[in-house]
């Protein structure tokens, strides 16, 4: 496909549209006006607003726009960069397409940059309903730990714009890098390649966003569209979904005549890639692999109990990022040192304490059904779940099952209460509680030694805090003070 850019000299003058000034759009910002670029940047926050969050960076800009996203802002822009905030469905937006003005992501308009730079660095890429932050990292690690040079950033709160900066500016040299990928971020990739790519699992979330899971899907499966014959591609083999992107493989075929190396990881059954088999983790590889992939893989086994991060997703998440190391070069015997080491990320199944037998444990980044449905899946029962929050259009009655066989007692808080509570309330005793505080005091109450209390709420936070973060440290910061 045709470059957007071939130079660092063209985006001198260039006139590019920013649109949405989050951590992201922000990079971009600092990266493009180092090269001159004339930037236009909008947001639906006021202009002051904007000024302020652009700081030092504000008189590099050339234009503002504010409180929404007005033709105007895009009636000069040569290039349009979309924040994953912004749906491309946005009308100005749409009607910019229509009039042939190239509408991208940061993630594309970076690895553009990034390849003029520096364009044998490997991209790892990692995608998925739940378990990018923790892969990602995991990956990173790996590497890291087998003595790469490597960098992790994307979704996981990092932007790749930052990093781009950062090795233009000869403040790091990387030979790796490693980003997690949302499906918002994916939708605005154009030539955009992975050498390693994963999809995790794909399960409904977000379906406030997108027309049903096909179009889902469809902007997962972006992640591997333009990878060659060189390239992996790990899949979930117990996931449907993600099995069904596959279909999309016959596009990279038809285009190049070669497809990536497909591995998949599965807990249910033997298949090529990373499977599980008496409670190890194992690798079994096809024949035409590169000699030094095959043997590092055969060789390595990976026993569950030597896990320091527990619960069954995490099991997924150890074998794709795995995988993933392997076909970057990474050695067994870094894998095997980082498991034994790794606690794993705050706010994901994290234990805040134990009182009187009771276990306290934040999953506040558990914000779709899935998440919850596999974070109850790790315990035997005797669960006091707490959820609720902002509802994404979700469907709570999949839980039915899983949480009449786990879950003792459901407490719920914010807006989506009375949604959860006509989805499973006639499974499970279930209370409302108007904040975090009154809802950990009521869990306490109802918790007897051996029990569990589980924040994994199954929804976004922004009803109640400023964000996942935010919402865990208050559960952790009160059940620190029982
Ligand atoms: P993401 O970055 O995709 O949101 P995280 O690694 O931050 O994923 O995990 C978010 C939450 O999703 C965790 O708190 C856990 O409840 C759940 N989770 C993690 N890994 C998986 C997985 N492989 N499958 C299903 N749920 C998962």
């Amino acid at each position: 496909m045709q470059r957007l850019i071939h130079s660092l000299s063209e985006l001198k003058d260039k006139k590019i549209a920013i649109v949405g000034l989050g951590k992201s759009g922000i990079s971009l910002v600092k990266l493009l006006a180092t090269f001159g670029a004339k930037l236009i940047v909008n947001d639906k926050k006021k202009e002051k607003e904007i000024d302020e969050d652009l700081s030092y960076l504000s008189n590099k800009v050339y234009k503002i726009f504010g409180g929404g996203h007005p033709p105007e802002a895009f009636s000069e822009a040569e290039l349009i960069v979309v924040s994953p905030g912004v749906p491309l469905s946005t009308p100005s937006i749409v009607s910019a397409i229509y009039n042939g003005i190239p509408v991208i992501g940061e993630i594309e308009l970076s690895w553009e940059i990034l390849n003029i730079l520096k364009s044998d660095i490997k991209i790892i890429g990692i995608t998925g309903s739940n378990g990018k932050s923790t892969t990602s990292t995991l990956v990173y690690e790996f590497l890291k730990k087998d003595g790469k040079k490597v960098a992790l950033a994307g979704n996981i709160g990092f932007p790749m714009a930052e990093v781009v900066y950062e090795i233009y500016r000869g403040q790091i040299d990387i030979d790796y890098l490693v980003l997690e990928l949302s499906s918002f971020q994916l939708e605005g990739i154009k030539n955009f390649k992975v050498h390693s790519a994963a999809i995790l699992n794909i399960t409904p979330d977000h379906m406030d966003r997108y027309s049903g899971m096909k179009e889902y899907i469809e902007a997962k499966a972006k992640i591997f569209q333009n990878q060659g014959g060189d390239d992996f591609l790990i899949l979930n083999m117990d996931d449907k979904n993600t099995v069904s992107s596959i279909e999309y493989l016959r596009n990279i075929y038809l285009k190049k005549g070669k497809l990536p190396h497909v591995f998949y990881f599965s807990r249910l059954q033997k298949v090529y890639g990373a499977f599980l088999e008496n409670d190890t983790v194992r690798f079994h590889v096809r024949e035409e692999l590169s000699e030094d992939i095959k043997k590092e893989m055969e060789n390595t086994v990976l026993p569950v109990n030597s896990f320091k991060i527990k619960g069954v997703h995490n099991i997924e998440n150890i074998m794709a990022a795995s995988l993933l190391a392997f076909s970057a070069g990474c050695r067994g015997e870094a894998i095997k040192g980082v498991l034994t080491e790794f606690p794993g990320l705050p706010h994901r199944m994290e234990l805040v304490r134990e009182i009187e037998g009771v276990s306290y444990i934040n999953d506040s980044k558990g914000t779709n059904v899935d998440a919850v449905a596999k974070s109850l899946e790790s315990f035997p029962g005797n669960v006091i779940l707490i959820a609720g929050g902002r509802d994404k259009d979700s469907d709570f009655t999949i839980l039915k099952d899983i949480v009449q066989k786990k879950v003792k007692a459901l407490i719920l808080i914010g807006e989506a209460s009375q949604k959860i509570a006509n989805a499973l309330g006639e499974v499970v005793q279930h209370y409302f509680e108007k904040d975090m505080k009154s809802a950990v005091i009521k869990a306490k109450n109802i918790a007897t030694q051996g029990d569990v209390v589980l924040l994994s709420p199954g929804c976004a936070s922004f009803d109640m805090f400023r964000n996942f973060e935010h919402r865990g440290d208050v559960f952790k910061e009160i059940v620190n003070s029982l």
